[in-house]
């Protein structure tokens, strides 16, 4: 009989960022930090809202209506014509050299079902 291995040791999880659905980063100051969306949240109370990080940084300006084209949502529902504004600081979604943006527009709404939009 073949020896049969352990359970792989177990990892600890962090919470997933209320903006774009990855997981946060846990800092020695007792905060939770996502780093792509520039915000964080105190760990001692989690139903509290977080902070931006750059408190000077406007709000990106890109919408989207991610009902739009959603043949399932009759014309006369009002999520049909919902538009959402990105949430991110302005300019996070500058192109790199490869000309691919640096992040996705995310919006708290669209986490379940898409991470963003480009
Ligand atoms: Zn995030
Ligand atoms: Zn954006």
């Amino acid at each position: 009989m073949t020896e049969r291995p352990a359970p792989p040791p177990l990892e600890y999880r962090t919470p997933l960022c209320s903006v774009c659905g990855t997981e946060t980063r846990h800092s020695v100051n007792g905060r939770f930090f996502c780093d792509a969306c520039g915000c964080g949240w105190d760990d001692s109370i989690i139903d509290l809202e977080g902070e931006w990080e750059n408190t000077a940084s406007e709000q990106c300006t890109a919408t989207v209506r991610p009902y739009e084209d959603n043949t399932w949502i009759p014309e006369e529902d009002e999520r049909k014509h919902l538009e959402l504004r990105c949430i991110r600081d302005a300019g996070h979604c500058k192109e790199d050299e490869l000309g691919e943006p640096q992040s996705l527009h995310a919006h708290p709404e669209l986490i379940t079902f898409a991470k963003g939009w480009a």
